[in-house]
């Protein structure tokens, strides 16, 4: 009954502006051609939980909190919630049932208003889960298992449910899978959703393409297949693992593939909470503790490549008509180191 309120709350707020759950209101999707204007922002919080997950979403004035870490987290989570000066959150997501990820959702449960809380089951036989379940009653309310392909606001962003795409009997395949697109950027979590799942989603021809994507279970082997990254081709990839964890996480395999990807990977057992910014054009990042990203492999081979012809001592732009043979071929990194070998430009490609 009380969730009815709350929706209807924010469907009067809508009309009347007034406050309560949905304050400043779903937007209208043509307010979304303002946000590349620079008029607003959308922050991502990977919140360095440890070997878990959490992510704080902040949007024209409204909140989404996607997992909570491990019971353990609950108090650190709702203690940088408050720094962020977080009053309610407008949405609360569970991604699936395992402790890493719902554990944590208790604290900020019972600290905020939570207007409206997502999981991909009802139910599940773990303590963690039955106190999620516990508070979020407490709240007047009852998760909520979204549909796929259904859509929201969050402030100026919107938010696309994309999976799960069917029942699984493994909990992390049940992972609800969102997909948040902001202006041109757009941003992909995905819970520990595995290989299966992530199958399934490119077979329904889901629109999997992204800004940024939380890496997949701690950047398990079980998760980031190849052609899932191919799809998704993500400029950033987050990874939110513990230092030291007894799982082997991340796998050198996947960090091996979002390389491969080009993707520019910050994980946060080594660089603490990273804090993803978009404008609705470019995604800066900042990072709790110093250190820089480990590089995509797309960051070397976006260098112009130029080759020389060893007969003619000619050399020109990969992209020239007039390539030699490739036996003939010499490869440069820079126009500099051609000329310092003696070559000449290609008169034709102009390198
Ligand atoms: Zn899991
Ligand atoms: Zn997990």
């Amino acid at each position: 009954m009380k969730e009815r309120i709350c929706s209807l709350l924010l469907a009067l707020s809508l009309l009347l502006s007034l406050g309560g759950c949905g304050e400043v209101g779903p937007a209208r999707p043509e307010e979304q051609e303002t946000v590349s204007g620079g008029a607003g922002a959308l922050e991502v919080h990977y919140i360095d939980v440890g070997q878990a997950d959490s992510a704080l979403l902040l949007c024209g004035g409204q909140s989404m909190l996607i997992d909570g870490g491990n019971v353990d987290d609950s108090s650190l989570v709702v203690s940088y919630l408050e720094r962020q000066g977080v009053e309610q959150l407008d949405y609360l997501v569970c991604t699936h049932a395992h402790e890493d990820h719902v554990g944590g959702l208790s604290g900020p449960l019972n600290a905020f208003t939570v207007c409206q809380v997502f999981s991909p089951v009802s139910d599940y036989d773990s303590k963690a889960f039955q106190d999620f379940l516990k508070y979020t009653q407490t709240q007047g309310l009852s998760s909520e298992q979204p549909q796929p392909d259904t859509s929201f606001f969050l402030g100026t962003a919107q938010v696309t449910v994309l999976g799960p795409r069917r029942d699984y009997e493994q909990t992390n395949n049940t992972s609800l899978v969102l997909r948040v697109d902001y202006g041109e950027t757009s941003f992909l979590f995905t819970g520990d959703m595995e290989r299966e799942a992530e199958a399934d989603l490119m077979a329904d021809g889901c629109a999997l393409s992204a800004t940024v994507l939380k890496v997949g279970h701690h950047g398990s082997d079980t998760s980031s297949s190849y052609p899932f990254l191919w799809e998704v081709m993500p400029r950033y990839a987050v990874i939110s693992v513990g230092e030291g964890n007894s799982y082997g996480h991340p796998s050198e395999a996947v960090l091996s593939r979002l390389s491969d990807a080009g993707s520019e990977v910050y994980r946060t057992d080594l660089l603490g909470t990273v804090t993803a910014v978009s404008d609705g054009v470019q995604v800066s990042f900042t990072t709790q503790r110093a250190g820089a990203p480990i590089p995509g492999r797309r960051e070397e081979s976006g260098r112009e490549t130029y080759i020389g012809n060893l007969r003619s001592q000619v050399f020109h732009l990969d992209t020239c008509s007039g390539l030699p043979d490739e036996r003939n071929r010499v490869y440069f990194d820079s126009r500099e180191e051609a000329e310092a070998e003696g070559y000449r430009p290609c008169g034709n490609c102009k390198p």
